[in-house]
């Protein structure tokens, strides 16, 4: 099965028409007859999409999209209206009420079918992505876009000749605030340049269509520019490249050819549901490296630190290449916490992550991966310069007393180390950091204030 499509008209032979369309692409039609009882249908049936005459025996098609929104669950769910010719009017006010996009009759069925893939494959992205996020997050994330932010879009206007880039960029600026740049067909390396555009729209000129949906298909398809939205303006002459556009992957088609007024509304509907898309996005990045992260110091913890040794690891062995692993564990940290106080203690864990990190290179890993224990990973070092790196960082702690703001004097603060090498006996990485630790400990029983590399010299 394709998907659920919801049909909504007062007059059943239009419906009967529809679905006898509609289930031969194999999709599932559930059918009603207005407003009135449409939420419970729609939450019994759970559309993928709801087709809808633009007049219905108890409202419009705005009124359908207003009654979904009353259940967030349903809010997403695109709308298609079907309107009768020539109602540019009820059109204009069908799309500025978020209606998806408003067809007209008589319906073309390839036109429909391209138009509803299109649609539902938006969507079951978007659904992905927020399901990505409800996996990050327990709590669902009401950021609410800045106008600003939506002001500040880009939007490149992509054309067989510049002249008529510029011409329809002259007309759209008055309309709308976004920054407006003017393209020509063919090179598509300048409009993957940052900052990429957050919507192309492309002429599709009837003569020669090719180059303009290859650059449609090319859009969507490479990294710089998959996260951007296409509108595509077929000639309104060639119906069926509207249907070619929307199966290469644009967005959006302006099936009546270049209008100022429809196409403010659709950038600014596509807009917001491509800026929502990209703060989703972010918040699971950012949400993936909290995981990661500690976020007391910035360091990363052990989550992160495991696996990024076991890369060093299985690297090390692929090019017979040795590494180092550090444990770095505060001394007699207990006492500093019990005389100045926890937040004091803090402060010293903080400058501790600081002092080591400044000793490392960035192809280093310092990880803290307990209370005052830190992990230090070393790719393609060996026993020398372990051991000299390993002094260093424990210079670094004890050399000069920590100033701590609120507390009187310097605390002297110190570390023992415990390093080990690994790679040439491609030991486990889980007994590496065993080693590491008994290296510590005997770091520990010698008095502190050192570091003991293993295996130790005879
Ligand atoms: P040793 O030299 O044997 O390592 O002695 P120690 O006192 O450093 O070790 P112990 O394991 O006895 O104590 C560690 C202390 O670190 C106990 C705990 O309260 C403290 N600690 C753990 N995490 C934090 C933290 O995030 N902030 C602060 N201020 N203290 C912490
Ligand atoms: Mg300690
Ligand atoms: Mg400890």
């Amino acid at each position: 099965m394709q998907g659920t499509i919801l049909i909504i008209d007062g007059v059943a032979t239009n419906r009967i028409m529809l679905k006898v369309q509609l289930s031969a692409a194999y999709y599932q039609v559930v059918q009603a007859d207005g407003i009135d009882g449409l939420l419970s249908v729609a939450r019994r049936c759970r559309p993928d999409l709801v087709l809808t005459a633009m007049s219905l025996p108890d409202g419009q098609a705005a009124d359908v999209r207003a009654e979904l929104a009353r259940d967030e669950t349903l809010a997403g769910v695109p709308v298609i209206a079907i309107c009768g010719q020539n109602d540019g009017a009820g059109r204009l006010g069908a799309l500025a009420a978020g209606i998806d996009d408003v067809l007209l009759q008589p319906l073309d069925d390839v036109i429909l079918q391209a138009r509803i893939r299109s649609l539902i494959r938006t969507r079951s992205s978007n659904e992905e992505l927020q399901h990505e996020a409800s996996q990050v997050f327990s709590m669902p994330l009401a950021d609410s876009l800045s106008q600003a932010q939506i002001d500040g879009s880009k939007v490149a206007l992509v054309t067989h000749d510049m002249a008529t880039a510029m011409r329809w960029r002259e007309r759209l600026k008055t309309h709308v605030p976004y920054e407006l740049c003017a393209h020509q067909i063919g090179n598509i390396q300048p409009l993957m340049s940052a900052p990429v555009a957050d919507i192309f729209v492309v002429e599709l000129n009837e003569a020669a269509p090719g180059p303009a949906l290859r650059l449609v298909a090319d859009l969507r398809a490479r990294a710089a520019t998959r996260q951007s939205v296409v509108i595509a303006i077929p000639n309104p002459a060639e119906p069926l490249a509207a249907a070619e556009a929307l199966d290469r992957g644009a967005h959006d088609v302006m099936q009546s050819g270049f209008d100022v007024e429809e196409l403010t509304l659709r950038l600014a509907t596509q807009l917001q549901n491509k800026l929502r898309s990209d703060q989703l996005r972010s918040n699971v990045r950012n949400g993936l490296r909290a995981a990661v992260e500690d976020p007391m110091t910035g360091l990363y913890n052990r989550r992160y630190a495991q696996p990024f040794l076991e890369r060093v690891a299985r690297h090390a062995e692929d090019c017979g290449e040795t590494f180092a692993v550090m444990l770095a564990d505060l001394d007699h940290f207990k006492r500093i916490n019990d005389r100045f106080g926890h937040p004091a203690g803090d402060a010293v864990l903080i400058e501790t992550a600081k002092r080591l990190l400044g000793q490392l290179r960035p192809v280093d890993l310092l990880a803290r991966v307990g209370g005052e224990e830190f992990m230090i990973v070393m790719p393609g070092v060996g026993k020398t310069e372990a051991g000299r790196v390993a002094a260093r960082l424990c210079a670094q702690i004890n050399a000069t007393p920590f100033s701590v703001p609120g507390i009187g004097e310097p605390i002297h603060v110190t570390t023992s180390i415990g390093a080990v090498i690994g790679g040439s006996a491609q030991a486990p990485v889980d007994a590496l950091i065993q080693e590491a630790d008994r290296a510590l400990y005997r770091a520990k029983d010698r008095g502190r204030n050192q570091v003991t590399l293993c295996p130790e010299a005879a």
